[in-house]
């Protein structure tokens, strides 16, 4: 029987941090993925020859001192991830689709807070008040800064505040409770679920700066499988655990694959689904109390996404990289409600996309999505779903290009549909319970399961731990690392890799 100090079972964006984090730590690690391929969610597709992203579109942190910044300089990727910033305020614009008001987010938080005061001149106290404390949290939490993270959670007083709550004391103004919500499409909770802390923590970053990546998913996979030579990290794809054996004390001495192979290890980390993880633990090590916790988790939003590919003959330069999301309403209570019947939200990205030598003017656009939508299909499989859910998808393309068109008339004749996906794409794809967009709702005093389970050797991990995600998804991996490595060495290695 093989052994491993650590087994990391994921290779989503969460386990590739963590292997190649406890790797380069002299770790030897080994990978599992159910997959064929490695990458989750950060993995790309190709249609008529333009790629197209899955579960990664654009991020915040990407600056000299960010989060993201730091975590990418630390696993020696940094150099390899170019990103493409969304840097005028036109190119991040949201528009209220009942009277045609657009709003544009300056990138830098000092020229969002005066942008927002141009647009709402009787609002100065509210926008600066809401700026400040979206700022303080940002400071107070630690875990945002790598030399400082550890395993005992952040929490300060606005983590039991919903942001509901904050914007009701602010403003009476609906459009501008609008703006100050729209990044929980980022994050998939209802502004009266998420705690204020939560909120600000994803959107300190997506207020200083939103950024696109050359090649997208595709760019961070190949740079961690460089990393993953390098280092001679075991990875082994169509590869789950199937049972945990030999416990004694609450130590797994055993853990067997599906195909049979069995390997022990000083800690097996698991960066899925909570509800994933529970259905390996052996229940008799489980108390009942743990399983109802994590049963009692909700999806966070799903989304339902149209690619397309403007094939047109006007020069590449007129088609900058820009998201505009279009709101049919102000109240995101009722958006991000699976029981919400009107319009709803729809993103669209526009972005130059090169492969094989050819640039591509593609289109992505997200709609939310819940389980109940594709209720009637949730026991078919990818590849095997009745005539009557192409049928779904069929309209549900047709209303999304008509949105398309109706805000872009110039692609009328030039918009080309190649794909589209629900959230049983997302779910089979990526072996989640639900196909949600971001794991667990990481709701106001919600206790997520992160860090040591119940067995002395396993750990939760991933983007349902701290924050969604791929920052989150990182970061839950960096907090978990240094509980592995040591704070000591921890502390050092960081230390070293940031400074040099
Ligand atoms: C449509 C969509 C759009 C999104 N857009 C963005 C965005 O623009 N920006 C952003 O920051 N985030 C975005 N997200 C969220 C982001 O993709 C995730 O937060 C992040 O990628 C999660 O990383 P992860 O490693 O935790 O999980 P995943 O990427 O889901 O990786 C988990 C991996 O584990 C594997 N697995 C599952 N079960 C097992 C098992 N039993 N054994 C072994 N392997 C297993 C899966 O196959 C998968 O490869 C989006 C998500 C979706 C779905």
């Amino acid at each position: 029987m093989k052994k491993y100090d650590d087994i990391v079972v994921g290779a989503g964006i969460g386990g590739l941090t963590l292997a190649v984090l406890l790797s380069m730590n002299n770790r030897k690690v080994l990978l599992l993925e159910k997959n064929a391929s490695i990458g989750g969610a950060m993995k790309r597709f190709y249609r008529k020859g333009a790629p197209f992203d899955t579960g990664f579109h654009f991020t915040g942190g990407f600056y000299k001192g960010g989060v993201l910044h730091d975590m990418l300089t630390v696993l020696g990727i940094h150099d390899y991830i170019e990103p493409v910033f969304l840097s005028t305020g036109e190119a991040n614009r949201f528009v209220f689709e009942s009277d045609g008001l657009a709003y544009d987010m300056q990138p830098g938080i000092s020229n969002l807070r005066q942008n927002l005061k141009k647009y709402f001149p009787g609002e100065q106290m509210a926008i600066d008040k809401y700026f400040d404390m979206v700022t303080m949290v940002s400071e107070k939490t630690v875990s945002l800064d790598l030399r400082k993270i550890s395993m005992s959670p952040d929490v300060i007083e606005e983590d039991f505040i919903s942001l509901d709550e904050v914007l009701n004391g602010l403003t009476q103004n609906k459009l501008l409770k609008a703006l100050l919500s729209t990044y929980t499409m980022c994050y998939g909770v209802k502004p009266e679920e998420i705690s204020f802390a939560n909120h600000s923590r994803v959107c300190y970053g997506l207020y200083e700066s939103v950024a696109r990546i050359k090649r997208g998913g595709e760019a961070f996979i190949d740079a961690f499988k460089g990393e993953i030579s390098r280092l001679g990290i075991d990875v082994m794809c169509n590869s789950y655990i199937v049972d945990c054996q030999d416990i004694n004390n609450d130590y797994v001495g055993r853990f067997v694959l599906n195909n049979g192979q069995e390997f022990t290890c000083e800690n097996c980390i698991f960066t899925i689904h909570p509800q994933e993880i529970v259905k390996v633990l052996p229940k008799k090590h489980l108390t009942r109390a743990f399983i109802d916790r994590v049963s009692s988790f909700e999806p966070t939003i799903g989304f339902f996404l149209v690619f397309g590919l403007i094939l047109d003959e006007k020069p590449c330069e007129d088609f900058k990289s820009t998201i505009v999301s279009l709101l049919p309403a102000a109240d995101f209570n009722q958006l991000l409600s699976p029981d919400y019947q009107g319009k709803s939200a729809l993103v669209i990205m526009r972005s130059l996309e090169e492969a094989g030598g050819k640039i591509y003017k593609t289109i992505n656009t997200f709609e939310p999505s819940f389980a109940k939508t594709v209720e009637a299909w949730k026991d078919s499989k990818i590849g095997r779903r009745p005539k009557t859910y192409q049928e779904y998808k069929k309209k549900r393309i047709e209303r999304i290009r008509q949105r398309i068109c109706q805000y872009y008339p110039q692609y009328n004749d030039s918009l080309n549909i190649v794909d589209a996906a629900s959230i049983l794409t997302f779910r089979d794809y990526l072996n989640s319970p639900d196909g949600s967009a971001y794991g667990i709702k990481q709701k106001i005093g919600q206790y997520n399961l992160f860090g040591k389970l119940p067995l002395r050797n396993v750990y939760a991990a991933g983007q349902s731990s701290v924050l969604p995600g791929i920052v989150g998804a990182m970061l839950s991996s960096f907090i978990v690392g240094r509980s592995i490595i040591g704070k000591n060495d921890y502390n050092n290695f960081i230390e070293n890799r940031l400074c040099n």
